[in-house]
């Protein structure tokens, strides 16, 4: 239990063949059968390529490389691992190279040992939380096989044993890096063990003090705590085996980072924390966790609010136990965690547990959780069940961040864009000034054609000029992130209006000829109106500048044009069909106008408001055949056409006079007209035809009967009518008078 407590390491000059042997040895008696020859040959390229190195405290710089080595068979790592972790410095610090590896161990070793000389090559400086965590993020997208970040938290691992020996400057760089970035991503990758411990050499070097007084503090302790834990494990244990469980329990120290941060952020001394120390029990199957958690519970008193089920809901990095907080003897509490020896795997090595165990002869199942939130991994696991384990490995991408690309700006801020993103989408995340006024780019100090696709932790700097000509609209298909399109529009919307216009215009003609469209149809103001409206411009131009620098797509305006134009045609139809229908209401309307402009009901051909009189020689009534005579003086008489004296001037001068009339439709005037009756005289004759006329409801205005010799009368009769029917029946009814001759009106030839 002491040995978790950790001491400076004092490291006797190393033998590296030694070294390399009890590695070898160790790789022998662990779970995986290697290539023990290739491992070996591995040894020996690094050793040569490093000879003379030296390390600070005097060792070969070799003995780095088998640490580093022997670290990732502690975590239980493959082959191809072992060997790229002896080689992982050769590209960085010897003449070795890609090729030099690939050539001997193959392209997967290689790729590996260039991925860690790319981590390696990182510049580190401390910046604030989102820059931490995009630096993260950077490390393990640049990761593309997940054995490069295993084997870098490797490296990092023996460099921070051995950090002694570096200058006090280096110690705390070095050290707020790997609790910044080294700490957090094996924590990401449920690698526990490798937290607490780079947590714990880190706190050394940065806050010495504080660690030393926790670690001395935990010593003065140390007997008090050990009697105290191993009388609680005998009381679990006795119990446990009681019950019939097949349990194996832990008892362990909190890890110094741990106490460390707890009295930091509740801001108390250490004597107020209890809970120093926690136990691990081990159980077969998930039931049994249960079964434990409960006769925990029954033995000791739980502390309220403590009990957390991730067996339930594990934590993203896969991590699966129960925890409850519990008060043993003499009022102490402490911590116990229960889980299967599958999560406890999982819980020490996390990601790296996978090849533990599932590359062991006795292959075990990884019980699989609610991983959704992290599908990479769950993506991982997938990719093992499908394939053996030399798929398995030439599968592990880290793809978790492969929607992005992460690199530098020339301070060594990291900048976080879409993957496939450019120059140009990285000047205008800086600012859209700098992407504006862009006359150039360097990627890694080379200058970089603009659609150059950058690649994690490349460093790019923008080359500005005050005088650079803005965006091209090349730069919009260029450019990979919606942002950087969006600011490179409204420059264009902004700088170049009068040239969007006329780009717009012809754009906006080219594809309504395109589509079939005349252009004169398309800008006709009832189809183009609603559509600018529908876009919310203003006028035309504010339309064609919008397509001109591309804040709305062409093929837009114009499928709004198109649907103008068919909305216009089928109310054009509709209206036809309309005023079909309202044609004769209309002409009724006509008809009504011109009857109002009818004077005496009669309509003047030409003339309105003309005086207008009835001959006194025809009396015409409505329904009489009908001419006009333009009098002097006296306005127009109206002459029935069978008239004798309309007859008779037609052969003279006058005839030009006639002009032709008509009646009104709709006249409710009477009208004077004169009849003349022929008839045998004979006594009570003009009786008869008074009494007839009034029998009939005649409106009679005078009555006049003469002798005009022979025997014969004549009786002539003004009387009102309406029309020439009414007239009619009463001259018929006149001839039916005894001794009547003949009803004639006045004035017919
Ligand atoms: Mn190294």
């Amino acid at each position: 239990m002491a040995d978790q407590i950790l001491t400076k390491q004092t490291i006797p000059p190393i033998d590296p063949d030694l070294q390399f042997e009890a590695l070898l040895d160790k790789i022998r008696n662990g779970p995986h059968k290697m290539d023990l020859v290739r491992i070996r040959a591995a040894y020996e390229m690094a050793k040569e390529a490093h000879s003379g190195q030296k390390r600070k405290d005097g060792s070969p710089y070799v003995t780095h490389c088998i640490a580093a080595a022997d670290i990732c068979c502690d975590t239980g790592l493959d082959e191809d691992s072992i060997v790229a972790a002896l080689l992982h410095d050769v590209i960085e610090d010897t003449p070795l190279t890609h090729a030099d590896i690939a050539k001997k161990f193959g392209p997967q070793v290689a790729d590996i040992v260039e991925g860690v000389t790319k981590l390696t090559r990182v510049q580190y400086t401390s910046k604030e939380d989102e820059q931490m965590e995009n630096l993260r993020k950077m490390l393990m997208a640049m990761s593309k096989d997940i054995r490069v970040i295993l084997i870098k938290i490797a490296d990092r691992m023996h460099n921070m044993r051995t950090m002694d020996y570096q200058s006090p400057d280096k110690q705390r760089s070095k050290s707020l890096e790997t609790m910044e970035i080294y700490a957090p991503i094996a924590h990401r990758l449920g690698m526990q063990r490798a937290k607490w411990e780079l947590e714990d050499l880190s706190l050394q070097y940065l806050d010495p003090e504080g660690y030393h007084e926790i670690v001395n503090n935990l010593q003065s302790k140390m007997p008090q705590l050990e009697n105290f834990m191993s009388s609680m494990e005998k009381k679990m244990s006795d119990r446990l085996k009681e019950e019939g469980i097949q349990a194996t329990i832990y008892g362990r120290i909190k890890h110094v980072y741990s106490i460390y941060r707890k009295m930091y952020a509740q801001k108390i001394d250490m004597s107020s924390i209890f809970d120093l120390c926690a136990f691990r029990i081990i159980v077969d199957s998930i039931p049994d966790c249960y079964n434990v958690l409960g006769i925990i519970h029954d033995m000791f008193k739980p502390v309220p609010g403590r009990f957390k089920d991730y067996i339930s809901t594990p934590k993203p990095n896969m991590y699966q136990s129960v925890h409850t907080t519990v008060i043993g003897s003499e009022g102490i509490p402490f911590e116990v965690q229960i889980r299967t020896w599958d999560m406890h795997a999982t819980a020490e090595y996390g990601i790296a547990a996978h090849w533990k165990y599932k590359l062991g002869d006795g292959a075990s199942t990884v019980h699989q959780g609610d991983e959704d939130k992290f599908a990479w991994v769950r993506r991982l696991l997938e990719s093992q069940q499908e394939s053996d384990a030399s798929d398995f490995f030439h599968n592990l991408k880290i793809d978790m961040f492969g929607d992005e690309v992460f690199v530098f700006s020339p301070k060594g801020d990291v900048v976080n864009l879409p993957a496939g993103a450019t120059p140009i989408d990285f000047a205008y995340t800086i600012h859209s000034h700098v992407g504006n006024s862009m006359i150039g780019a360097k990627v890694n100090g080379s200058i970089v054609p603009y659609d150059h696709v950058l690649q994690n932790g490349d460093i790019v700097e923008i080359r500005t000029s005050k005088s650079a000509p803005g965006p091209s609209r090349d730069w919009l298909n260029i450019a990979k992130s919606g942002s950087a399109r969006t600011k490179i529009k409204q420059w264009f919307k902004k700088e170049r209006r009068e040239e969007n216009i006329i780009r717009g215009r012809s754009m906006l003609e080219d594809e309504l000829r395109h589509s079939g469209i005349s252009v004169d149809d398309a800008l006709a103001e009832e189809i183009i109106t609603p559509v600018m409206k529908r876009h919310s411009y203003n006028s035309v131009d504010d339309l064609c500048a919008a397509i001109g620098y591309g804040g709305i797509t062409v093929s837009r305006i114009v499928n709004r044009v198109r649907d103008e134009l068919q909305k216009a045609a089928s109310e054009k139809e509709k209206k036809t069909a309309y005023d079909k229908m309202s044609q004769a209401a209309e002409r009724r309307e006509q008809q009504a106008q011109r009857n109002a402009k009818a004077i005496h009901g009669i309509l003047v051909e030409g003339l309105d408001n003309c005086l207008v009189k009835f001959s006194r020689c025809c009396t015409p009534v409505p329904g009489d055949d009908i001419v006009g005579f333009i009098t002097r003086g006296q306005g127009v008489s109206i002459h029935r056409r069978d008239c004798i004296n309309y007859q008779k001037s037609l052969d003279t001068e006058e005839q030009g006079r006639w002009i032709h009339v008509s009646w009104a439709d709709n006249i409710t005037d009477t009208y004077l007209t004169t009849i003349v009756i022929a008839a045998k005289d004979r006594s009570g004759l003009v009786l008869d035809i008074a009494t007839i006329l009034n029998s009939i409801n005649a409106k009679v205005r005078s009555l006049t009967a003469r002798d005009v010799g022979y025997g014969t009368a004549l009786t002539t009769v003004t009387l009102e009518v309406r029309s020439i029917q009414d007239l009619r029946y009463i001259m018929s009814r006149l001839l039916s008078v005894p001794s009547v001759q003949s009803v004639k009106r006045n004035g017919q030839a």
